[in-house]
């Protein structure tokens, strides 16, 4: 049924008894054994009613003679040619497909899947990816008073011109990795690391906005279920099936890996309109970033699903506004938002392990 491997005993009955763990796993008529292709040194037989597939493989010379000598039928009408020719073709059939779905099928899937996806479940997955996370990255959430307070005063105000509801979890996390990123069930992390490199409230807003605009397409439940179906199938050509690998596999990439290029695209595009809704400028945004990954070289681009830098600052200094709004912090606000993981936080000392995960995600 499957390609793991099993220890059996053998017990030479009446018929051939194989067993597991003491348990009855096949009885074989000797009469239906047949040899079956082995490298030297090793007996395989299949049984003509037994799973078309199953093999049993005896590598002891005494035990495997025994066998050989109750097995009359042994070597009568080995599949020819055509038959071994069959299994390989449909061998070959089968992962080709399994790479088909993976390459082709489940992007497609993923996007109709997402928006089924109960918003219960969704939490409970966003709490397993919220736990790797923060170990992952060695990283605690920031809570410094007064940071704390400007930091919930700029998310509300994002959040509510983004119109989401206050379900929406975000923090600061403590790691110098400039990076932001969005969980499925409404998680919405900030690392103290791009916190470091902004110089006004206004590039941190339009990368929030931009993270809440993934929450709001729901673009890392459809990473989850790409990324997590893939290692599932994946396991399925091995022959181990354990949905909580794939599940542990998912969320690790929900950080590591990211989002497809038109999901970033929208994802800025939802920012610009945020911004410009409460009367702020977008262009800082794209300037942090740039400011962040430096200008990336051209042939990078092919590979990586990212929009380059450049384009982003591009596309935020022509759609942009000029500020018509109050600045969304104070000067006073903003420098305890800098400072939030500043004193109480004991983890900002350890090392970064995750450092070599990647360029940033945003
Ligand atoms: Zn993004």
């Amino acid at each position: 049924m499957s390609s793991r491997r099993r220890a059996v005993t053998l017990r030479l009955a009446d018929r051939l008894e194989i067993n597991e763990d003491e348990q009855p796993l096949a009885a074989w008529a000797y009469a239906d054994i047949r040899r079956a292709d082995s490298p030297a040194g090793m007996l395989r037989v299949s049984c003509l009613t037994a799973p078309a597939l199953a093999r049993l493989e005896v590598r002891d010379t005494v035990l495997a003679g025994q066998l050989v000598s109750r097995c009359a039928g042994m070597d009568d009408d080995i599949p020819g040619r055509r038959g071994v020719a069959a299994i390989i073709g449909w061998s070959l059939a089968a992962t080709v497909s399994i790479i088909a779905v993976v390459l082709f099928g489940l992007p497609l899937a993923a996007d109709r899947l997402a928006p089924l996806v109960p918003a219960a479940f969704e939490r409970r997955l966003g709490d397993v990816a919220d736990a790797q996370v923060k170990k992952l990255f060695g990283a605690k959430v920031c809570d410094n008073a007064a940071g704390e307070k400007a930091f919930v005063k700029l998310v509300t105000a994002i959040r509510e011109s983004a119109g989401l509801d206050t379900s929406v979890q975000s923090g600061v996390l403590s790691s110098s990795i400039p990076n932001a990123f969005a969980l499925p069930g409404g998680k919405v992390y900030l690392f103290n690391g791009l916190l470091a490199k902004a110089e006004n409230a206004d590039e941190i807003a339009g990368v929030l906005a931009h993270e809440l605009g993934h929450l709001k397409h729901r673009d890392s439940m459809r990473g989850l279920i790409r990324d997590g179906s893939t290692s599932f199938l994946i396991g399925l050509l091995f022959g181990d099936i354990t949905g909580s690998s794939a599940l542990i596999f998912g969320s690790r990439t929900l950080v590591t890996s990211s989002h497809s290029r038109e999901a970033e695209t929208n994802a800025d595009g939802f920012a610009i309109d945020v911004m410009h809704r409460l009367g702020r400028p977008a262009k800082p945004t794209g300037e942090l970033l740039l400011r962040v990954t430096g200008k990336e070289g051209k042939g990078l681009s092919i590979i990586s699903t990212h929009p380059l830098s450049e384009d982003r600052l591009t596309r935020m200094s022509r759609e942009d506004q000029s500020a018509s709004g109050p600045p969304l912090l104070t000067p006073e606000e903003w420098r305890s938002l800098k400072s939030i993981c500043n004193g109480k936080s004991d983890s900002a000392k350890k090392p970064d392990s995750a450092k070599k995960s990647g360029p940033a995600k945003i």
